[in-house]
């Protein structure tokens, strides 16, 4: 099942996106949506009316997290070189040590909707495409084993980042969480929808042109090692969201680095989840 948020008449609805038609579902948000239903139950709920896709404006998946999201540093072994050649000081880590991080995210951006530039403050501004785990229960002190339990769903998320505040203050949390820096959607698949641990296509394009491109199977630490990692000690609540990390071809691997400006078009892509498509102002 594909799980979107959007607004319809000028309300927020969340609803099933089938065949091109948005079936409304009885949820005021997103966020209740995963904390009330399972993804078997959902399968069950009676659907209300269905509209065409083109009469709703897509919003994030879950528009508003209601707590930071938290993103794995350097977790393809390609991205891990390029960002150490970029700045071997900002950008090292131990091989199977992973890096956690946090996005302040106070309203995630929409499919479409445009990404500020944030000019005079960042000179450097990049893209980073990322399968997202969104968890569906309470999870503590899960077994790896037992982690598909925990997946309610995935969705793509663009890990927008200012490079210069990212290497500029030490920790990368204000160069990840300007305004507009956690693109996200267009949809939730939901778990049952793929094998666990997923294996998807990832890529990115800029103006069209290919930046990434790899598989969700090459992350450094597996979805299950990281549920099992994080929530020994840590609760992790339903709704909150994992961004798993980045492959090679973001825009300081390049030489000369390759950064974005205003008029620039991101598109997000992520196998069986769909395209996240942004503009640069
Ligand atoms: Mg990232």
């Amino acid at each position: 099942m594909k799980l979107v948020t959007c607004l319809h008449e000028g309300k927020e609805r969340v609803g099933a996106l089938m065949d091109g038609v948005v079936v409304f579902l009885p949820y005021p948000d997103m966020n209740t949506l995963i904390e009330t239903a399972s993804v078997a139950e959902l399968q069950t709920v009676p659907a209300e009316c269905g509209v065409p896709l083109e009469d709703v404006t897509l919003l994030a998946p879950i528009p508003r997290p209601r707590q930071d999201v938290i993103c794995l540093g350097m977790n393809y072994t390609d991205h891990a070189e390029e960002s150490a050649r970029f700045n071997a000081g900002a950008f090292t880590k131990e091989e199977a040590v992973a890096v956690y991080f946090s996005k302040r995210v106070n309203e995630a951006t929409a499919p479409e909707a445009p990404v500020e530039s944030h000019q005079g403050l960042v000179d450097s501004l990049d893209y980073e495409v990322e399968l997202a785990v969104i968890i569906g229960k309470a999870a503590r002190d899960v077994k790896a084993e037992d982690a598909k339990d925990y997946v309610f769903g995935y969705t793509v998320l663009n890990d927008v980042s200012a490079r210069n505040l990212q290497t500029r203050h030490l920790q990368w949390y204000f160069g990840k969480s300007l305004d507009g820096f956690t693109p996200m959607g267009p949809c939730i698949l939901t778990a049952d929808e793929t094998a666990f641990p997923p294996a998807l296509e990832v890529s990115s394009r800029i103006n069209g042109e290919l930046r990434q491109h790899s598989n969700t199977e090459r992350l450094i630490t597996s979805i299950p090692a990281i549920i099992a990692e994080l929530s020994r000690g840590m609760t992790l609540l339903p709704g909150t969201i994992i961004a798993t990390g980045t492959p090679a071809g973001v825009g300081l691997g390049f030489n000369p680095p390759q950064y974005m400006k205003p008029g620039d078009i991101m598109e997000c892509t992520i196998e069986k989840i769909g395209t996240l498509r942004n503009p640069i102002v």
